[in-house]
């Protein structure tokens, strides 16, 4: 069992790892809910499928009577026709501001029930239990929640932290094995951007020991040093940005596919690759990072390639973008990142650049 304290003032809160949904985890997920109040839990139809029942029943065990609302698996349900299907749920349990949401799934769930805990009578207390990988190292950690508008993923939102997350690496047994890598791309960014010695972890582990302890300690590590860029930045407007790390070429290619053809670790796999030629030909990263991050993504079927050039109209219109460029997350060696501004004009010659010289 693994505790990380998330030091943010009033809105401090603990994210604890420990295997299994049940007992002490359960105990310490019940002390954040008023037992006389309304507590609604948020899922999706896989997560409520596979686990539902047990997770429901330690509840109940427990003493803490839920209605649960699930929803459709997948990006689709981040949108307004559902977050307004979780507020009527809401409204018929009479949820005041007593009330309690607990988001079980994985980071659409995550997202979506987060920002309804923030609206929801201008905000109820809410508790994350992710059930991906990706949710588990990277969604639930740091208090953004979302909805998607025709307009854009993650248009509308707010920055609101959880009460507690409570993450239980046996749920991942069920999870297919393509989300299991989108999540581990989340990790190597993590090692890529702030530790040397956990992308060299990475290096030796495989992913059919991701049910072992050893990976306890790897989840850990990443959730760890996104909470540390959290706490030093609640509202991302400095130092945050660094996770950012292959989001920039990753969103547009999230957005070029229209969302279809790659899972968000997937297309930030891409991203990562893509940035560190970028930085590597532009004098920033260190001649070598390119291959040490090609190969540590290879280990994880992860070394996917992509048109670079093709990116550039939707990297202009991702809302991360500025007047005139954008701010680029560059490795200046594994470990360590350096943000740099680069026009529109520079970019287009450097994606450019890309396509002609990746082998
Ligand atoms: P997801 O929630 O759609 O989950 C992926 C798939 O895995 C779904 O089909 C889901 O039903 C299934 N699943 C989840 N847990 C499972 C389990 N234990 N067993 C079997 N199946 C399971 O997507 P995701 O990859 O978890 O998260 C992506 C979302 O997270 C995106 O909307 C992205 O914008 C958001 N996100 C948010 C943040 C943040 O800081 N708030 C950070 C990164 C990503």
């Amino acid at each position: 069992m693994r505790t990380l304290h998330i030091p943010l003032g009033e809105r401090s809160y603990e994210i604890r790892i420990e295997q299994g949904l049940t007992g002490s985890q359960v105990e310490r997920i019940c002390e954040h809910i008023e037992p006389s109040a309304v507590t609604a839990l948020i899922s999706d139809e896989n997560v409520w499928r596979l686990h539902g029942e047990s997770f429901g029943s330690a509840l109940k065990s427990a003493g803490v009577s839920f209605t649960e609302i699930v929803l459709p698996a997948g990006e689709n349900t981040k949108r307004f026709p559902y977050l307004e299907r979780v507020y009527k749920s809401l409204a018929d349990m009479r949820m005041g501001r007593d009330g309690t949401i607990i988001a079980f799934g994985g980071g659409v769930i995550g997202d979506l029930a987060g920002f309804a805990a923030a609206t929801w009578t201008r905000g109820v207390r809410y508790i994350q239990v992710p059930t991906s990988l990706l949710a588990q190292v990277d969604s639930s950690v740091g208090g953004k929640t979302a909805v998607d508008i025709e307009g854009g993923k993650n248009m509308v939102g707010a920055f609101y932290q959880p009460a507690f997350v409570a993450i239980d690496p046996d749920v991942e047994s069920t999870l297919p094995i393509r989300e299991i890598r989108a999540g581990m791309a989340e990790i190597i960014k993590c090692g890529a951007i702030a530790s040397e010695k956990l992308f060299d972890k990475l290096r030796d582990f495989r992913l059919d020991k991701v049910h072992e302890d050893e990976f306890e300690d790897i989840l850990y590590s990443g959730c760890k040093i996104k909470r540390n860029v959290v706490a030093a930045d609640e509202h991302d407007k400095g130092v945050r940005l660094i996770l950012n790390f292959g989001h920039t070429f990753g969103h547009a290619l999230e957005a070029k596919y229209g969302f279809e053809k790659y899972n968000h670790g997937e297309a930030v796999a891409i991203g990562m690759r893509m940035a560190s030629r970028m930085g590597e030909s532009m004098g920033i990263t260190q001649k070598g990072t390119a291959k040490a991050i090609d190969e540590l993504l290879a280990r994880y079927s992860l070394d996917i390639r992509e048109d670079a050039s093709s990116l550039l109209p939707f990297i202009k219109s991702d809302k991360k973008s500025e007047k005139g460029g954008v701010k680029l997350v560059l490795l200046t060696q594994i470990g360590q990142t350096e943000i740099f501004f680069i026009s529109y004009e520079e970019l287009e010659s450097r994606l450019a650049e890309l396509d002609s010289t990746w082998q």
